[in-house]
């Protein structure tokens, strides 16, 4: 097995067929993990190895028993409550903290036979598109270590992306699954709000936020996706009913007479020429597979940023709220009264990134000016969910680029927020409307850069996107590894 490019998908049909062992895998896993960990800083935490080879054996014994996961080493963001390592969020003032249960997601993909590995690095509590705001140091991009992997999720994409893990999961609030996924080279699904559990998942901005996969290719990333999503009685935002089974499905889903909308309005100033060009080719592979494309309008596009900017905050300052020393994390205890306690814990618990949030979002909230922000930007967001709507009535699921440029430098935007933001421009809308959203590889740069091309579906269109991302992959030549030369 080439390690480099092992799919998960390979991997778990060599262990049922007994041509490969768990422990193989989990070996050869950790072997790479603690070879690349440190240039790459893709994890908080990871399980001691001892008990990771304990529980490959055990997988092993169960054989066939064992699940759809079944030996599959797995990587989850540090925003996912586990009980057998620390949950951060990537913040001083949840720094090894503890969750007393492990999240729904979590619980599904050990009941599947997955193996956690380890906790991977984000932004803090998912504030970011670099990782750069981790409290504790950067990710580095596998592709170019001088490079940013994205983020929020940017730990879990460079891991899968450099072998660390072979699947990972992340959390999307405004694209922070599938902007790191195209900076890395990898599969990313922002599925529908509703369909996976946020039980156990630390809140951002509850109304956006949705946990989902990242893989080396559309089956893997499908694969992972089956097995978290469904209904969660635990979650009151989890929708009920049974979710169609995305992988068994790849293969049989024609493209002829799929009609894919492409929206003007993302195809404008600021995105990178060599982008576009990939996605216009990317589309081409579409419509050889069958699809045709219509013009469409999502004429809300540009006041997506700011909308998303008043809602994430708002509820991120109040979801926040609670970390004021009392009960979770970091507490200052030099303080000599409650309100100063509460002051000097969040002023040296939380990054500035977080501050700043929960400052825009209180100020977004308070009376007197809610009307002015807060409500008017959930306007804004009935206006792009209708467009979203109207759109549809002509098209089957839309097709644009999940980032304007390639994965940018460490530090080239992190004294500028407002540069930071606008590498969601493409990803944010899909969070507003709660739409299913896929990120595929689709080319490289000139640099040798992974670039990414966003499918964006109806309610409950996954089994769509992924057959629609299933037929790119095999049209396209393959973009290669992190550090290979590409065989296109
Ligand atoms: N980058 C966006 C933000 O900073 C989205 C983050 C996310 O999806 N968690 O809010």
């Amino acid at each position: 097995m080439d390690w480099n490019s092992a799919t998960a998908t390979d991997i778990a049909r060599s262990i049922a067929s007994g041509s490969l062992t768990a422990r193989d895998v989990i070996g050869e896993t950790i072997t790479r993990l603690d070879r690349l960990e440190p240039g790459l800083h893709s994890f908080l935490s990871v399980r001691n190895h001892d008990d990771l080879v304990r529980e490959a054996e055990a997988i092993d014994r169960a054989g066939t028993k064992a699940g759809p996961l079944a030996g599959l080493p797995i990587a989850v963001k540090d925003n996912i409550c586990t009980v057998d390592l620390p949950t951060s969020c990537g913040s001083r003032i949840l720094e090894g903290y503890r969750s007393p249960y492990d999240a729904t997601v979590v619980e599904r993909i050990r009941a599947a036979g997955g193996i956690l590995i380890g906790k991977a690095n984000l932004d803090e509590f998912g504030m970011g598109s670099s990782t750069e705001n981790s409290a504790f140091g950067p990710t580095r991009n596998p592709w170019d270590e001088k490079r940013v992997p994205g983020g929020s999720s940017g730990g879990s994409a460079a891991a899968v992306s450099a072998g660390q893990a072979i699947l990972a999961l992340g959390s999307d609030t405004g694209g922070s699954i599938r902007q790191p996924a195209a900076y890395s080279g990898l599969v990313g699904l922002k599925p529908t709000y509703g369909a996976v559990s946020r039980y156990g998942l630390v809140a951002f901005a509850s109304s956006l936020d949705q946990i989902g996969p990242l893989g080396r290719t559309v089956a893997d990333t499908a694969l992972l996706y089956d097995v978290i999503s469904g209904y969660d009685p635990r979650d009151s935002t989890s929708v009920p009913g049974s979710r169609p089974a995305t992988a068994r499905s790849l293969d049989r889903t024609d493209l002829k007479g799929i009609k894919i909308g492409i929206p003007e309005e993302y195809f404008t100033d600021g995105l990178d020429p060599e982008i576009e060009r990939a996605v216009r080719l990317g589309i081409e592979a579409l419509v050889d597979a069958g699809a045709e494309t219509v013009s469409i309008s999502i004429p809300h596009t540009r006041f997506a940023i700011s909308a998303y900017y008043l809602v994430a905050d708002s509820e991120a300052s109040a979801n926040l709220a609670r970390y004021d020393g009392v009960r979770y994390g970091y507490r200052d205890s030099q303080a000599d009264d409650l309100d100063s306690m509460y002051c000097s814990t969040r002023q040296i618990g939380f990054g500035t990134e977080v501050k700043r949030r929960i400052l825009i979002g209180t100020y977004a909230l308070s009376s007197g000016y809610y009307d002015a922000w807060y409500l008017q930007a959930m306007k804004v967001r009935g206006l792009i969910a209708i467009d979203f709507e109207r759109a549809f009535e002509k098209c089957d699921f839309l097709v644009t680029p999940t980032t304007p440029t390639a994965a940018f430098l460490l530090g080239e935007k992190s004294d500028d927020p407002l540069a930071m933001y606008l590498s969601d421009i493409y990803t944010i809308s899909a969070n507003l409307a709660g739409l299913p959203a896929l990120s595929v590889p689709c080319g490289l740069t000139g640099n040798g850069l992974p670039i990414g091309i966003q499918f964006m579906g109806k309610p409950w269109n996954e089994p769509v996107l992924f057959a629609a991302g299933r037929h790119l992959e095999k049209r396209l030549a393959p973009i290669g590894c992190p550090g290979e030369e590409s065989t296109s």
